[in-house]
């Protein structure tokens, strides 16, 4: 029964004070955001990666910028949802609390969340190809593709990791330390089967954290998970945060 493992998960959360949340496309999608992750992901017929890469900016930047300036604008009409609410709120209950996101959209901290670990970068900043200097750019859509440095001129770029690129340093070593530390991780909206996923899940299941898995669908994190919540995000936190909240 769900409900046996809500009351699970609002248990081995109570007594925790450090606690790390880790999410991915699945919270977005329930926002209604097209997340373009994962196989197949397509944008006017053309695969993903050949969108979202160095390469393909190189080759035809306004091309590129059109992609993220759609994506952007869509993103912009979309609210949080109870998913990025109850993360938010977490802020406050956990003396010790990290929220780590391989989304790009910006919506936890439209939640309120104030302090977000963000692998993947996000679609709010933009970082100038000449100088470096980065950005953060809200307009969308932008009123001329691709935008320029005000300092060099130079074009700027979304402010996003792309296929074939590292994640930012400080953002990973920040996740890793956090989840090296943590007492409860929990895992919402991602099959974690992936690096750099897997690797958060597995220091932290090395150092003895519970793992709380929230996923709609079957994950190969299943067996590492101490509980499993296998419902939408936007359903399953709240019902766990009202659990805590009651005591
Ligand atoms: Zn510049």
């Amino acid at each position: 029964m769900f409900q046996d493992e809500v009351r699970r998960a609002a248990e081995i959360l109570r007594s925790a004070t450090r606690v790390v949340a880790f999410t991915g496309a699945g919270v977005s999608a329930e926002s209604g955001i097209a997340t373009f992750r994962g196989a197949g992901g397509l944008w006017e017929g053309q695969r993903i990666e050949e969108v979202a890469s160095p390469h393909a900016f190189a080759a035809d930047p306004v091309h590129v910028w059109r992609f993220y300036d759609q994506r952007r604008t869509n993103v912009a009409k979309v609210r949080p949802n109870p998913a990025h609410e109850v993360l938010a709120a977490w802020q406050e209950r956990f003396p010790n609390y990290t929220l780590v996101t391989q989304n790009v959209d910006g919506l936890h901290q439209g939640a309120g969340s104030r302090r977000v670990v963000e692998l993947h970068g996000s679609l709010w900043r933009v970082r100038c190809t000449g100088c470096g200097r980065e950005r953060e750019d809200r307009t969308a859509p932008l009123p001329a593709l691709p935008p320029r440095c005000a300092e060099c001129g130079a074009f700027e770029r979304p402010g996003v990791v792309w296929f074939g690129e590292a994640l930012p340093a400080e953002a990973f070593l920040g996740a890793e330390s956090a989840a090296e530390a943590c007492e409860v991780l929990v895992v919402v909206g991602t099959s974690a089967v992936v690096y750099p996923a897997a690797g958060l899940v597995a220091v932290a299941a090395a150092v003895g954290a519970k793992v709380i898995e929230v996923n709609p669908e079957a994950s190969a994190l299943a067996h590492l998970a101490d509980v499993t919540l296998r419902g939408p995000a936007g359903a399953m936190l709240p019902q766990v945060d009202a659990m805590l909240a009651g005591g």
